[in-house]
């Protein structure tokens, strides 16, 4: 007995005087010595799309340990984090968290905006120049970010490392898969639901799927998630959300109720076949179970050189617009999302090991209650009708001034004037300008106007004005921009849906984890264009070559 404590007390002895060893010979290391060797080897860029703050908050008591959790806890929480220009859509969302500067500089002003050089509507990933890969002849694979204007710290971690750091980026959606992994990815993938529920790519990154895909499609993951949608927990646990029938929720075709659970077996063929699973929550296990595959296949963080794996969640944005933010079914599948990134960080254990990769997590915007929900708590909010309002345009310039040509397109808050009607008719675009500028103020539920001549000759800095203008692109935008009232959309009378520059699309959370990161959190107002310079501080590369945000320096370790 003696015998044992007398040998346990030693090795504890033994324990310390190694401890002690230890730390005299690395404390006279220089910091310098110490940073270069204590990169990560894996950066892991997590978008979710259509996060709200509040969804860390609200739903914390049925977190596990290991998910958001994990973040929470060992990592560093902006808490006062949010979108600082106007649209918030998931495009330019994913475009500013990775270049760190607004549509103002990368020129992702919109998922899709009026192209006045070519006179169409354009998607801010399409490329017509490309091809689809895995999957025949479809407009699905035709992706590039040809439109984004400037660099992403993807883009800065290939030139930093002479392309031997890997980038690649992974959604449900194209749009968050092509632009988070920039101009130089090795690859970008995607799910297209419509045969098998497939990943696919573009010629833009490669002729033919790597193999790890191409096992990955094989094995039918998709089939897998083909099942009913049921709550993770008992239902009537989840105080934290609305009833599970409300008349503030859309559904699937062919379900006569917005309530759990979901029979995706005999809903599919009337919701686009695997295209359901976009969104339920299954999508987000589905885009985990590919990003492990990546992990694995693309033997990410596995060398000296720093690798970067974008993944975006999408299927949370889909069931926010279907269901809106304060339903079981957003509720049901935060819970299951948390689950799945215990799932990912268990496998970055593994596969990367601890202490050797960082992740941060943010979203591409945040989204509004539903107004009608909100309309029966008398609160501020409404409904507007974008087709009304053209029509009245049409009409009020027609009187003025004699043309129903004087306006082109109307899209994303934005009047688009036909310059070739203002030349012919001898008139001054500022005139028009200011004359639409006087009539939209005395119309029903917009609240702001401002004109391209007021938005290219001031400078704004606070406030909507100022997000209109880090939003506004002066080759791509329009000549009139208009705000709606508060909390009020163009959008159906069931779900959510986002865009605007007021808090509840702005403020989104911002998380860092891992190598590097200093435990901590600040209510201070940070914003997202500050994530991607934090990176490059991190990794000690080059800035994004348009970035304007700053490192959040209280984040880093040093
Ligand atoms: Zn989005
Ligand atoms: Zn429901
Ligand atoms: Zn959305």
């Amino acid at each position: 007995m003696k015998k044992v404590i007398i040998l346990s007390l030693l090795s504890v002895f033994l324990v310390q005087c190694i401890s002690v060893k230890q730390k005299v010979k690395t404390t006279p290391k220089t910091t310098s010595v110490s940073n270069a060797t204590a990169k990560p080897k894996l950066v892991i860029g997590i978008v979710v799309d259509q996060m709200r703050y509040d969804y860390l908050t609200r739903f914390d008591n049925k977190y596990s340990e290991g998910g958001f959790k994990r973040m929470l806890n060992d990592g560093y929480n902006c808490k006062n984090n949010h979108y600082n220009y106007i649209p918030t859509y998931t495009g330019p969302g994913h475009a500013s968290v990775y270049t760190g500067t607004t549509p103002e500089n990368h020129g992702i002003i919109a998922n899709n905006w009026y192209d006045k050089y070519i006179k169409k509507s354009v998607y801010c990933a399409s490329d017509e120049s490309q091809s689809s890969v895995g999957v025949e002849g479809k407009w699905a694979g035709k992706m590039s970010p040809h439109r984004m204007q400037t660099t992403t710290v993807t883009d800065q971690l290939r030139l930093d490392t002479q392309q031997r750091g890997k980038v690649i980026g992974i959604a449900i959606k194209d749009r968050g898969a092509v632009l988070p992994a920039g101009h130089s990815a090795n690859g970008a993938y995607w799910f297209y639901g419509k045969d098998k529920g497939n990943w696919i790519t573009s010629t833009y990154y490669r002729s033919d799927l790597p193999t790890w895909v191409k096992e990955f499609n094989a094995a039918d993951e998709a089939e897998k998630y083909m099942k009913p949608w049921n709550t993770l927990y008992d239902i009537n646990t989840y105080t934290e959300s609305d009833k599970d029938l409300s008349k503030y929720e859309g559904t699937f075709k062919g379900k006569a109720n917005p309530v759990f659970p979901y029979d995706l077996p005999n809903l599919k063929d009337e919701n686009g076949g695997f295209d359901i699973l976009k969104g339920t929550a299954f999508g987000n296990s589905l885009t985990t179970d590919f990003a492990i595959a990546a992990l694995k296949g693309e033997q990410l963080g596995q060398d000296a050189d720093t690798d970067f794996l974008a993944i975006s969640y999408s299927s949370t944005d889909y069931v926010g617009h279907k269901f809106g933010v304060n339903s079981k079914e957003i509720q049901d599948t935060y819970l299951r999302l948390d689950k799945d990134l215990e799932r990912l960080f268990a496998a970055l254990d593994q596969e990367v090991g601890k202490g050797n990769y960082t992740i941060f997590l943010t979203a591409d915007h945040a989204a509004v209650h539903v107004p009608s929900y909100l309309q029966d708590l008398k609160i501020p909010s409404g409904y507007f009708s974008n087709s009304e309002l053209k029509t009245h345009l049409v009409d009020f310039l027609n009187t003025s001034y004699g043309s129903e040509d004087l306006i082109e397109n109307i899209s994303n808050g934005q009047i688009f004037l036909n310059h070739t009607e203002v030349k012919r008719l001898k008139l001054s675009a500022t005139d028009i300008e200011n004359a639409l500028q006087t009539e939209l103020l005395a119309y029903d539920q917009i609240s702001k106007v401002y004109t391209r001549t007021t938005l290219t000759s001031s400078e704004f800095n606070h406030g909507i004005a100022a997000a209109l203008q880090k939003g506004f692109s002066q080759k791509r935008s329009g000549d009139v921009c208009f705000v709606l009232d508060i909390a009020t959309i163009s959008y159906s009378r069931t779900g959510s849906t986002h865009g605007s520059g007021f808090n509840y699309d702005t403020h989104v959370p911002l998380l860092f984890y891992g190598n590097g990161i200093q435990q901590g959190e600040t209510l201070q107002r940070t914003v997202i264009t500050d994530i991607a310079p934090t990176i490059s501080a991190l990794l000690e590369i080059s800035l994004p070559n348009a970035a304007t945000g700053n490192p959040i320096q209280a984040a880093l370790k040093n």
